[in-house]
């Protein structure tokens, strides 16, 4: 089976929640770790997925082009990266809109969309039918397990389709005692290497899947905020030291396909 590379493009705040008149002023370091990123991916020759937070792709419009230039695909993680179940399906027409107008200055469209926490629950269905009306092909959003925060459980982990055709690439997990371990972010920093690279073999004997990451995990100098909840401060700071060296392990053990690849040949199959 095939395994895939997404890249959810935030700022180092935008998974600490935090109120916009804070958010909007505090500094930003998205260049450091999408420098390093780039790189690594190029090293190493591998095509990605980068889901854009538009108020990010409003700022660094440069950082935007090096990667449509670099041959990844994008997609859209919204504008200012709330949690979808907090808010209206106009709140998000409004950011997705938005966002459509930013990256039509690129001169593409997006096909795929994922929400920031991986926020689609059995809660905000109505956002896969506002997904599908605003012309997206497939969402990648959908964590089928338990996280602190979202996720819907015995939702379906393979690659499937909705009956009004959008097509959902959930995000890939497997569980470890009685917790569900996503592919990619705090996960695999925390987990050790090569625990998670046999589990994530024996994963992919089953079933094609996504590996997810930030580009601030490569940014261990990032500053610590004030009064945060302990459990973001845990995850969102943990072993930031050692995702380069760790990316670098996961890139040579592991194949990546275009994410493309992969959703076209299960909707050929279907
Ligand atoms: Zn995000």
């Amino acid at each position: 089976m095939q395994l895939c590379f997404t890249v959810d493009w935030e700022d180092w705040f935008h998974g600490l929640e935090l109120p916009d008149e804070i958010r909007k002023k505090t500094e930003r370091r998205i260049k450091i770790g999408h420098d390093i990123l780039l790189n690594t991916l190029e090293r190493h020759n591998i095509k990605a997925t980068f889901f854009l937070v538009g108020e990010m792709m409003e700022e660094f419009p440069e950082l935007v082009d090096e990667i449509i230039l670099a041959g990844h695909e994008v997609g859209c993680h919204t504008y200012t990266h709330p949690n979808l179940t907090t808010i209206s399906k106009e709140t998000l027409n409004n950011e997705i809109e938005k966002c459509k107008t930013l990256i039509k200055d690129h001169n593409i469209s997006y096909k795929g969309f994922r929400a920031p926490f991986f926020s689609i629950t059995k809660k905000n269905t109505w956002a896969l039918h506002l997904l599908k009306e605003q012309g997206f092909e497939y969402d990648s959003s959908i964590f089928p397990g338990t996280t602190f925060r979202t996720g819907i459980v015995n939702a379906e982990k393979n690659i499937y389709s909705f009956d009004n055709g959008l097509v959902e690439f959930p995000i890939s997990n497997f569980k470890f005692t009685t917790l569900d371990i996503g592919i990619g972010g705090a996960y695999f920093r925390i987990a050790p290497y090569k625990f998670f690279a046999a589990q994530l073999k024996k994963l992919l004997d089953k079933r094609d899947a996504l590996f997810y990451f930030h580009p601030w995990e490569l940014d261990p100098l990032q500053p610590h905020l004030k009064g945060m909840k302990h459990r973001n401060v845990h995850t969102h700071y943990a072993f930031l030291n050692k995702t380069e060296r760790k990316l670098e392990l996961l890139f040579n053990e592991f194949e990546f396909a275009p994410l493309q690849d992969i959703i076209q040949k299960h909707v050929v199959q279907a």
